[in-house]
């Protein structure tokens, strides 16, 4: 707490102090670990995503460390500034609005930064959605990849999935609810016959886990209204890309071109029919 009376003669000789990096809860919280409650306690100031989401929390703990806001529109402004203040000794509590910061919410920038200038950092575990929607899937968890919000635009997003499927991981994406059904027909489409499942309001009243053959929870979310915090997960691919039979993906499209369909369409034809992820089919196509 010494930072708050200090004058700035005072601080400018201190020890630096250091940046606390808080996980908070991403929906119960119930949550909220005592390390990071006494952190938010202690600190001489706690750098927030929202200060009205952070403020609950705190009064429903009972704490008075003043707030200032920090968030993905003010960080450029706002990061010497909180180095500064680290550098001159103070005790900075970083939140975002749940979750873990860094992960898709500001806060990469500041640890890399305060890094950067030998300052202390210490990083209070603790709820991230990532992680507790991998378990929850009940999908495999030897190997994961965080593929953080997708692009908007559909074909940005065939793209970006595009180069996953070959990846031997569980697939996890964060998405709005909006976009969620959308998004999961890109799934569909990219790794047709993979397990799939959606995690939404997770730790929260009304959490469901959602587990199906992607295809499957592409048809069932096609047109439901969907309200709260969504992730989604893709299996690995089991074993099938191993087992793909390329023979009979060349003869197929061979044999689609012949009736005089374009190449392009008799790849997502083949790759449909065969269950086979379209960017191999093209492979397939290409060679020779
Ligand atoms: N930093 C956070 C973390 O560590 O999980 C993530 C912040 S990101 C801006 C917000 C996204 O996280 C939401 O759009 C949703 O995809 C996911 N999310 C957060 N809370 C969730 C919850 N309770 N249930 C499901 N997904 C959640």
């Amino acid at each position: 707490m010494a930072g708050r009376t200090s004058s700035d003669a005072e601080q400018a000789v201190r020890a630096p102090g250091r940046l606390l990096v808080c996980a908070t809860p991403i929906g119960n919280l119930g949550d909220v670990t005592s390390r990071v409650l006494d952190a938010l306690r202690d600190a001489d100031v706690i750098e927030a995503e929202d200060t009205r989401v952070t403020r609950k929390l705190l009064t429903r703990f009972s704490i008075s460390t003043p707030l200032e806001s920090y968030h993905a529109k003010n960080l450029e402004r706002r990061t010497p500034e909180v180095v500064a203040r680290v550098r001159a000794g103070a005790s900075v509590a970083l939140v975002s609005d749940a979750g873990t910061p860094g992960i898709s919410d500001p806060g990469a920038r500041l640890v890399d930064a305060c890094l950067e200038e030998g300052l202390p950092v210490d990083v209070l575990p603790g709820p991230s959605a990532i992680v507790t929607a991998l378990v929850a899937s009940g999908l495999p968890t030897h190997a994961f990849y965080f593929g953080g919000f997708l692009p908007r635009k559909a074909g940005d997003r065939r793209r970006a999935l595009e180069k996953l499927a070959a990846l031997d991981a569980t697939l996890v994406f964060y998405e709005a609810p909006a976009r969620t059904a959308a998004t999961v027909a890109s799934l569909a489409e990219a790794f047709p016959g993979r397990r799939a499942a959606m995690a939404r309001e997770l730790t929260k009243l009304y959490e469901e886990v959602a587990r199906a053959p992607v295809e499957e929870l592409a048809r069932a979310l096609a047109g439901r209204e969907l309200k709260g915090e969504v992730v989604l997960l893709v299996g690995p691919p089991d074993g099938r890309a191993a087992e793909i039979d390329e023979g009979a993906v060349a003869a197929r499209i061979a044999e689609l071109v012949a009736d005089g369909v374009t190449r392009k369409d008799a790849v997502k034809q083949a790759a449909r029919e065969l269950g086979v992820p379209r960017n191999v089919a093209y492979g397939i196509s290409v060679r020779d």
